[in-house]
């Protein structure tokens, strides 16, 4: 990328340089990556975010910049001017873009010299404790693997908000300063200064505002949106985040996920051209399915191993439990199922291996694991086998879909508990395996999630996943309590059973992004606010400005919001959203750097009115005790 713009510092950057440009005058500004000293001639490896070029100076053509060349050490930020030279054959570093040329300088300045850094800037594959490099964030940065992920993330916005406006959406910015729009989480507060005693709500997301400029007859909109969740950390939580946030009106369901697959897409070639995409159209399932076939409402679909339901290979011709083994028949016949996993290549497992397979499983909530084993000759073998008898064991693995050398893992319980232990199984033995391909990008969809879950502390039903998804239409009737009040909800209710016109975007075994058609007409939404436990009070309290505005004309409207943090760790193989954003904060909410949160001057809280009467500290430690948190309590 060539530096366009005239600069005092520098022609070119510190990646730039070529074969071609030999002979040329240039003038290079950057970090002292390496510097070796021999006598006559001293080399720089000069390095700004672009690359690395060398630069050598030697002691009989320019004695003045020799002697401030040997007053430079790592880190020292310099400008050298002098004239490209092809290197000579046999000293070219192949491993360089820039590496065919060196620069031979003949003036140098130190514009600032440098401490000896906490870590080895200068080499990317130094294992540095996390905490040094949150703390020293700005020379974490500087390190080639921080620098490339950032650059990739910015291409990633780049390619989202080219996608967008494409297809015709207007990025509008909304505040931070609202009132609570709630997603699950608690809110951050910011108390006003102006009308004490109040506060403001940092949003957990843009969701009513966005739906708010649908009826305001915006059409499309989208946003790369700041989202405040203040909840507890984990690998891929931060309490500040940011999300793709769009809305369409005059939309259905199909209509929302048309777009939104085809931006998925363009943006996933274009910054990530080297990475196929698995299947395209992607694969849809319902939530139903993906937890019948996987466990999970998010499954990895990057290999197979799918959860199998055993029924039929264990009932007699009359439909009753025959298969032998009194776990599986007597559980059958209470009403559970019997499903499996086929481990590829597990058949030969040693005792070991299997009693921690059982351990597993009973940590994850099973009474127990079954196991039987297809030999290579097809012989199937196990403690189970003699149970089921020759036939019936061969029966059972072959519903199983085991081929020889597989290793078949039964779980009896109920549908929920045997399908989530599966779940989890699938997931460590494939990554024990290695059966995910690292390159492949694999987007599914995930559709029809029921709209509620009982809460049964609050008495009230809780959206699954935004409390403005709208319903199926076909499920609308079911929007109705038990009692007839719609004020007073039970678990008893038909809304129990209701699907939401709800879609969630999953890549590689992660939930990206979700989002749903909404709910659009006042009298529906109350009913659906109420179900979820709002007098009539209290919803004109917390979303009184949406429902009136559904007074004046609100159109069919839906959309999604992604997390661009997990997009970004995706496209670069972390499994981390903090190794993609600049300046993160740690489990426990601090900034290493910025040694935030901090206690505010005693006149900050004079102003706002407030006192402080809890007990100072911090989660991680004393206040202000910044530092605090090994890499192990920041995973
Ligand atoms: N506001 C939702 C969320 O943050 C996304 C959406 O439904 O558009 O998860």
């Amino acid at each position: 990328m060539p530096t366009q713009f005239a600069s005092p510092y520098r022609t070119h950057t510190c990646g730039e340089l070529r074969a071609t440009d030999a002979g040329k005058p240039a003038q290079l500004s950057g970090w002292v990556n390496r510097r070796r000293d021999q006598g006559g001639l001293i080399f720089l490896d000069l390095r700004d975010r672009h690359g690395i070029t060398q630069v050598v100076i030697d002691r009989t053509d320019a004695p003045a910049a020799h002697e401030a060349a040997s007053k430079v050490r790592g880190e020292f930020v310099v400008t050298v001017a002098g004239q490209v030279a092809k290197r000579l054959e046999g000293t070219e570093n192949k491993r360089l873009p820039t590496g065919e040329v060196e620069l031979q300088g003949t003036d140098l300045t130190i514009l600032n010299e440098a401490k000896t850094p906490p870590f080895y800037v200068n080499d990317p594959e130094a294992q540095i404790d996390e905490t040094l490099r949150l703390k020293y964030r700005y020379l974490d940065i500087r390190r080639e693997p921080m620098a490339r992920r950032l650059l990739l993330r910015s291409q990633l916005v780049h390619a989202i908000r080219d996608a967008h406006h494409k297809a015709g959406f207007i990025e509008i910015e909304t505040p931070n300063l609202i009132k609570a729009t709630p997603e699950g989480a608690r809110d951050f507060l910011v108390p006003s200064r102006l009308q004490p005693g109040n506060v403001y709500a940092l949003p957990q997301s843009p969701q009513q505002l966005k739906q708010l400029l649908m009826v305001a007859g915006v059409d499309r909109y989208f946003q790369i949106a700041r989202c405040f969740r203040d909840e507890d950390l984990r690998g891929d939580r931060q309490p500040e985040f940011t999300q793709l946030d769009l809305e369409m009106s005059f939309v259905d369901e199909a209509a929302v996920m048309d777009f939104v697959e085809s931006m998925i897409i363009e943006v996933s070639r274009s910054v990530m051209p080297e990475r196929p995409l698995q299947t395209v159209p992607f694969p849809r399932l319902t939530y139903a399915e993906a937890m019948d076939r996987y466990g999970t409402d998010k499954p990895d679909l990057r290999f197979g191993m799918e959860i199998v339901n055993l029924a039929a290979a264990l009932t007699g011709p009359d439909g009753k439990p025959a298969s032998g083994f009194r776990v599986f028949d007597d559980n059958l016949a209470a009403g559970g199922v019997v499903k499996s996993i086929a481990a590829p290549g597990m058949a030969g497992a040693t005792r070991r291996e299997i009693d921690e397979l059982v351990e597993s499983a009973k940590r994850l909530g099973a009474g127990g694991l079954a196991h039987l084993a297809v030999e290579e000759t097809g012989t199937v073998k196990g403690p189970i086998a003699k149970f089921l008898g020759d036939d019936g064991a061969e029966r059972l693995t072959a519903a199983a879909g085991a081929t020889p050398g597989d290793l078949v893992l039964i779980v009896a319980d109920t549908a929920k508990v045997a399908n989530e232990v599966l779940g989890k199984l699938r997931l460590e033995i494939g990554t024990k395996l290695g059966l995910a391909d690292d390159n492949v990008l694999a987007y599914e969809w995930i559709t029809r999630f029921p709209m509620y879950e009982w809460d049964a502390e609050n008495e009230r039903w809780h959206a699954t996943h935004n409390p403005f998804s709208g319903v199926l239409p076909e499920d609308e009737p079911l929007l109705v309590t038990a009692s007839g009040d719609p004020y007073r909800p039970s678990p008893k209710d038909p809304a129990g059973k209701a699907r939401a016109m709800q879609y969630d975007v999953v890549l590689n075994g992660w939930e990206l992004g979700g989002g749903s058609v909404r709910i659009w007409r006042r009298d529906l939404l109350e009913k659906s606010l109420a179900l979820q436990g709002h007098s009539a009070e209290a919803m004109h309290e917390k979303f009184g400005a949406l429902l009136d505005a559904f007074d004046y004309g609100a159109p069919p409207h839906g959309g999604i919001a992604f997390g661009i943090d997990r997009w970004a760790a995706l496209f670069s193989k972390q499994s981390n959203i903090r190794e993609v954003m600049a300046f993160p904060k740690t489990q426990t909410g601090n900034d290493l750097m910025l040694e935030a949160p901090s206690e505010p001057e005693p006149e900050q809280l004079a102003e706002l009115g407030l006192k402080f009467v809890g007990r100072r500290g911090s989660v991680a430690g004393p206040a202000g005790d910044g530092a605090a948190g090994t890499v192990e309590n920041l995973a």
